[in-house]
């Protein structure tokens, strides 16, 4: 049989584990990967946290290296973008030419959302996605002793005031909610969040609004609250969130809804054309409806998972949503379904004023969600127990002297 040619689209670590997965599962044909960026494909956690704070060297972010490429077939082609895709004709449209394919893998993640008030463009304004955006960071923030403003106080804004902090620069943090990471972990733990970054010299501000990034001379000096409170300021980075880089798939008429709309084995609405990763929604068996995930975890197991389609097997992906995060001397873990964990109850163990402790969400008697704080080796324990959906007694979750694995029906 003629060697068919699998494209796939995308420089980040779904594109990296999807190639593998295929190349393990046994696909020989031609595998092309298109990346816009110039480098191997790569993962980004540490551009905000090791490679960002100067403790980890770039050559970390790489999950394959140039020579597993190599003598595994894989054509990447590098600083090459594409721009335009024909479900019909097959075929890709790159800026170096027109690329036919059998199968196409459209990994192409997110991007940063932009601030989109007066002085978004200024000098000194920072977004953080990418490998050079996290170099230009740190070498600002490496000269120390400079106001750094950032407006976001999710993830990625409160991973570089860490890194910040640690370079010895004055940090503010400027978030709409009661709390940082409200929507996202609740108000307890948010505040648990705001508590370690005061504690660590950041000026962390709640319920605030940016009107402006106020310039001089081309560059940004400060920040306008709505309140008409001006912040001054060296620097300013924009943490607000990322969106789905979908155009591709517009262009070709795809269904899509916030991401590329696929089943739960990651096929689209086109026949022969697959998503994964952050810029894919895919069908939740559990939830019953789509769920886009843009964590480092759901592009490592939606890549592997879409290798095996494109090999062939029958898949049905249905992963617990998990991701975590270091910020100074606390690491995390959450597994979970954050839409039903703002439903339930908070149970926890240990102490959240400590920040060792875990802490559960509980709906209906069931586990939904748990976040582990400078605790280990539990996260396959809280996993089995959302998995499973057995009941489960508040009180010995909040119990240290119960073992976890000794908690639901099936322990
Ligand atoms: P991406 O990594 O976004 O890769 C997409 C690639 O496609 C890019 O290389 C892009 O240039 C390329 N591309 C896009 N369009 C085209 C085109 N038209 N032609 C060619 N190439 C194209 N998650 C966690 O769980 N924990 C963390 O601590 C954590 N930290 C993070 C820190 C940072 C700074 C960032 C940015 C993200 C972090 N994440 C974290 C999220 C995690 O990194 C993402 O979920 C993951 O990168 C998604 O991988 P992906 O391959 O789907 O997309």
């Amino acid at each position: 049989m003629a060697r068919e040619r699998v494209v796939v689209v995308g420089g980040g670590l779904t594109a990296a584990r999807a190639v593998e997965s295929m190349r393990e599962h046994g696909v020989d044909d031609e595998i092309v990967v298109v990346v816009e960026e110039h480098r191997w494909p790569y993962e980004r956690p540490p551009l905000s946290k090791g490679y960002l704070a100067g403790d980890e060297p770039s050559s970390a972010i790489y999950p394959l290296d140039a020579a597993w490429y190599r003598e595994h077939d894989v054509d990447v082609r590098r600083g090459v973008r594409a721009t335009g895709l024909d479900i019909v004709a097959r075929t890709l449209a790159t800026d170096a030419g027109e690329l036919p394919w059998d199968r196409l893998l459209l990994a192409t993640g997110a991007s940063p959302r932009r601030f989109d008030g007066p002085g978004a463009g200024l000098r000194g304004v920072h977004v953080l996605r990418t490998l050079p955006d996290s170099t230009r960071l740190r070498t600002a923030l490496r000269e120390g002793d400079r106001r750094v403003v950032v407006i976001g106080s999710s993830w990625i804004g409160l991973e570089v005031a860490a890194a910040a902090r640690t370079y010895g620069n004055e940090v503010t943090v400027l978030g709409r909610g009661e709390a940082p990471l409200v929507g996202a972990v609740g108000r307890e733990l948010g505040g648990m969040f705001a508590d370690l970054h005061r504690e660590h010299g950041v000026d962390v501000r709640t319920e605030v609004a940016v009107s402006a990034i106020e310039g001089g001379r081309g560059r940004a000096v400060g920040v306008l609250l709505t309140t008409g409170e001006a912040l001054p300021a060296d620097l300013v980075v924009v943490g607000i969130g990322a969106t789905p880089n979908v155009e591709l798939a517009t262009s070709a008429r795809l269904t899509v809804d916030d991401g590329i709309v696929t089943d739960a084995a990651f096929r689209t609405s086109a026949d022969g054309v697959f998503a994964a990763g952050d810029v894919a929604s895919v069908f939740n068996p559990t939830l019953g409806h789509r769920l886009r995930v843009e964590h480092w975890d759901n592009a490592d197991a939606s890549g592997r998972a879409v290798g095996r389609v494109l090999a062939g097997q029958d898949v049905e992906y249905d992963e617990i949503p998990y991701f975590f995060t270091d910020q100074y001397d606390l690491g995390m873990e959450y597994s979970g379904y954050g839409e039903l964990a703002e439903r339930a109850g908070l149970v926890v163990r240990g102490d959240l004023a400590t920040r060792e402790c875990i802490a559960f969400w509980v709906l209906d008697g069931r586990l939904v969600a748990a976040m582990n704080v400078n605790v280990w080796d539990v996260n396959d324990q809280v996993q089995r127990l959302i998995r499973s959906g057995e009941p489960v007694d508040p009180a010995a979750l909040a119990d240290p002297d119960v073992p976890l694995a000794s908690i639901g029906a099936s322990a």
